[in-house]
């Protein structure tokens, strides 16, 4: 069966390519311009990113059928990271990345290759795979419009224009900004360069300096210097070695790794000798803030890899110190073994300084006690107890009286201006981590550096960020619950580096140490697929592309014979791109997965506020969930990501396509299960059975049930539009196949076979269910339109559009009042037994002639040898029961004799 599927995509995949009809000129029809973000070129098509791509497709397709003029290209992403560190994995003998490679197509030979000629080539190699694996997969794309980011020197002209542009705004500049940072790439990591650790960002801690009798500091590190006024105690880990350093002009103790992560941070640190940990336990230090005096304690959870590696303890509100403390007080030998008094390490008890209405005197007790947890190797549970805690107190909680002037107030309300007050007074101090495990696509993993005069997005500019907001608020998003992730992107969004000194990427024009990354050079390339087909054409060197033609095609800017002329070029040619650009700008679509909400669509609706007036500005917004593999998250190390070429192999487009698309809708996941592919396959050589068996059909005259065909088909018509139009292509799915499908099975069975169809209303019918179907499954819709004697393709066949003439309400009642007569009989058999004949009284005349033209089907179905229908006012009727007064509206009265 599937290779039959097959046979048929290659032959209409070849007559689109010949005819040429998705490439999109402008014209004067109105247009449709949609997007798919450009995949990164370290391999080819997986499920995952057909999932969006195919969303695309089936939308661009539905569009062209709606009459409009639909651009849809494709571009490809080399900037940054992903491609190098594929390479140097691949260098370095990483087995999962050659079976990757492997698995979207590549030999033994071509990875030798990769090793041997560098990023270019690879990115060339899979950029060709990715084009064979689209078209193979039926894609409506206009290919004569791609280009890889990066490696293509007329791209890279337009980066530049942008930046310039930008930077002329005030939207690019220079700052020094904490960062995640990788080490070996010397460079910040955005989210497409990193391995583990995409949403990540640097997460400040505030360090509070206790100083010991003898002068040097303990930095305690802490998300909540507010509960100084509860510290009890210090920890240290005793098995750590501490090292004693100048940080600036004071002497601090604190782990190595702090030392250099402090130095990366911009301070000045001289470490001075190593300090172990046991030595600092049983010292005493000065509380900054409250003056009095706490212990330094032994605590096997302090890390030195966090922060500063010392932690003041706040037994009453951190679950890690309430448990710590308890276990230290439980144990004699742990006391002695440190050479600690025991009477003053058990009289240390948890002070309360935060005030909830769910909590009592010791919070951290409470909920240590509702989770059951008893030892600090209880790790997760001791974790999840203090989210809990910290989100509750910070929201709700009130200061108690012993917290000074701070007093009374909210929490939430007064950190920012506490911090504030410790950093002036100088008893506090900042140090960065990034806010989860970050590795660098190059296998490094990343730590937080403050850069000095790094270039800058300045999304934090409230100016940029209302524009924004503006754009997003006439935007259409689908699904809408989407929307509220958009605005909290716009209200949090910082300053956001955007060059790397590593990896593949456009120079930034006026400091070509830097190149533009991955994130920040994808915002407004889809401006440039409109002219990339006439660069092309017209052969233009990428140095024609100045920055006043690039004004002048994208802004309208400037004396097109003045500025054709110092480039060379003809003003005709110019004149024509931004012709282009006008009749296509705005973007009316761009989909994509919901991961790239908090990133890169932001970014997209910031770039073009920032660059263009309100006409250019993106129209609509689709997001998707993932794609599930038999209900499990794909990924690499799970070894269970599917090329889409390997399924289209086996199983041929169109159903991989429809079992992908209607996977799901809205925010949910799609799930890829090869079963459900049978569901398909089975309804559409249905479909293919049925127009084979079209000349049977003989009968001329309209029936009801014709009337009743036809009005359902309206019905599917209005639903499936709705549905393909808000890309719920799940429900567009049920109405186009499986809705219709069932429908054309009822007809034929209403008609007692296919002898006693009419042919005319059955090919009608057919012709309108395989163009709701096109957009979904294209090639056999062109078999099934060819089959049907129809012209041209059905890719740019006309949209079929509701029908009011065609709609009867009335039979579609009357078809359902048969249906459910059929239930009726068939329970008055249950009960009477199975007997010969059949009386039907009906208490309205358009259900007497409806049901007389159904008696012969009724028969046939309810195997009675005569079926007798009569008016229930009937005089001369046959009724011994007299059954007929049973009859009401809907319902006829039934005698079975
Ligand atoms: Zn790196």
């Amino acid at each position: 069966m599937f290779k039959n599927f097959k046979r048929i995509e290659r032959k209409w995949q070849k007559r689109w390519e010949k005819a040429r009809i998705f490439e999109a000129n402008p014209s004067k029809k109105p247009k449709f311009f949609i997007t798919f973000p450009i995949p990164y070129l370290n391999g080819s098509m997986h499920i995952g990113a057909a999932f969006t791509a195919l969303r695309c497709d089936s939308y661009a397709r539905f569009k062209r059928m709606q009459g409009f003029n639909v651009l849809f290209p494709q571009g490809f992403h080399a900037t940054g990271e992903p491609i190098l560190g594929a390479i140097e994995r691949l260098k370095k003998g990483d087995k999962i990345q050659a079976e990757t490679f492997k698995l979207y197509g590549a030999s033994e030979r071509d990875l030798n290759n990769f090793k041997k000629y560098g990023a270019a080539y690879v990115a060339k190699f899979w950029a060709k795979k990715f084009i064979q694996d689209m078209k193979r997969a039926g894609f409506s794309i206009d290919w004569r419009r791609t280009f890889i980011t990066a490696l293509d020197e007329h791209f890279n002209r337009f980066i530049e224009w942008q930046y310039n542009l930008l930077r002329k705004k005030g939207y690019v500049k220079k700052g020094t900004h904490p960062v995640i940072y990788c080490p070996h790439c010397k460079s910040p990591t955005g989210d497409h360069d990193r391995l583990i650790g995409e949403g990540e960002s640097p997460l400040e801690y505030i360090i509070l300096k206790f100083p010991l009798e003898t002068g040097e500091i303990l930095p305690c590190a802490t998300l909540r210097p507010e509960t100084i006024y509860g510290v009890t105690n210090i920890w240290v880990n005793p098995s750590v070695d501490y090292v004693k350093a100048w940080v600036d002009d004071e002497v601090w103790i604190l782990s190595k790794e702090a030392a250099f992560k402090l130095k990366e941070q911009l301070k000045k640190v001289l470490i001075v000798e190593e300090v172990s940990g046991y030595e600092l336990v049983g010292k005493i230090a000065e509380n900054p803030v409250l003056k009095n005096k706490v212990i330094v304690l032994p605590a096997s959870f302090c890390d030195p890899k966090v922060a500063t590696g010392i932690v003041m303890s706040v037994p009453a509100h951190a679950p890690w110190d309430y448990i710590a403390l308890k276990e230290l007080q439980a144990s004699e030998e742990e006391i002695k073994k440190y050479g600690l008094e025991p009477e003053r390490i058990k009289e240390i008890k948890p002070v309360s300084m935060i005030k909830t209405k769910e909590f009592g005197e010791i919070p951290a007790k409470e909920i240590c006690e509702k989770l059951k947890i008893k030892t600090q190797a209880e790790k997760e549970k001791l974790d999840q107890a203090t989210e809990i805690l910290y989100k509750k107190e910070f929201h709700l909680g009130i200061l108690k009286q012993n917290c000074g002037k701070y007093a009374g107030f909210k929490v939430s309300e007064v950190k920012e201006k506490l911090i504030k007050e410790f950093l002036k007074e100088k008893i506090a101090d900042l140090i960065y981590e990034p806010s989860g495990k970050v590795v660098c696509r190059c296998g490094t993993e990343n730590y937080v550096k403050i850069l000095k005069k790094q270039w800058f997005l300045k999304y934090s500019d409230k100016r940029w960020k209302e524009l924004a907001k503006k754009c997003l608020k006439q935007i259409k998003i689908y699904p809408e619950e989407a929307r509220a992730q958009f605005e909290a992107t716009i209200d949090w969004l910082k300053d956001k580096a955007c060059a790397r000194k590593a990896g593949l990427g456009t120079q930034l024009p006026w400091d070509k140490e830097w190149k533009v990354e991955t994130l920040s050079d994808s915002t407004i390339y889809m401006a440039f697929y409109t002219i990339a087909r006439i660069i092309k054409k017209e052969k233009i060197a990428a140095s024609k592309l100045t920055n006043e033609v690039f004004d002048f095609i994208f802004l309208g800017k400037g004396n097109v014979k003045k500025i054709a002329k110092q480039v060379g070029l003809k003003p005709k040619v110019l004149e024509e791109m931004r012709k282009e650009f006008e009749y296509f700008y705005p973007v009316d679509l761009r989909n994509s997965a919901k991961e790239l909400v908090p990133n890169h669509l932001t970014f997209y609706i910031f770039h073009h506020v920032a660059i263009w007036p309100r006409k250019y500005w993106p129209r609509a917004i689709g997001v998707n969930g993932f794609v599930n593999v038999y209900g499990a998250k794909m990924s690499k190390s799970k070894g269970n990501v599917i090329p889409l070429r390997n399924l289209v192999e086996k199983y041929g487009a169109d159903v991989v396509r429809i079992n992908i698309v209607a996977s799901s809708e809205g925010l949910n996941d799609a799930d890829w299960r090869d079963e459900s592919i049978q569901a398909y396959a089975s309804r559409i050589n249905f479909l293919f059975e049925l127009v084979k068996q079209l000349k049977k059909a003989k009968r001329k005259e309209i029936k009801a049930i014709d009337v009743y065909l036809q009005s359902k088909l309206q019905a599917l018509i209005k639903e499936a539009t709705q549905n393909y139009e808000e890309l719920k292509f799940r429900s567009a799915a049920k109405n186009a196949l499986f809705d219709s499908v069932r429908e054309l099975k009822w007809y034929v069975e209403r008609n007692n076979g296919m002898e006693n169809c009419n042919r005319k209303v059955l090919k009608e019918s057919l012709e309108v269910i395989a163009k709701l179907l096109a957009p979904l499954v294209p090639h056999a819709c062109e078999e099934l339109w060819e089959k049907l004697k129809k012209k041209g393709f059905i890719a740019k066949a006309k949209w079929p559009e509701f029908d009011r003439e065609k709609f009867n309400k009335k039979v579609l009642e009357l078809e359902e009042i048969l249906r459910n007569s059929i239930e009726d009989i068939r329970h008055v058999i249950k009960l009477a037994g199975k007997k010969k004949n059949c009386y039907l009284y009906t208490s309205t005349k358009k259900e007497f002639e409806y049901l007389n033209e159904a008696k012969e089907f009724l028969r046939r179905i309810l195997g009675f040898e005569n079926i007798f229908v009569f008016r229930a006012s009937d005089k001369k009727r046959y009724d011994p029961q007299n059954k007929a007064s049973k009859a009401k509206y809907g319902k006829p009265g039934i005698y079975l004799e």
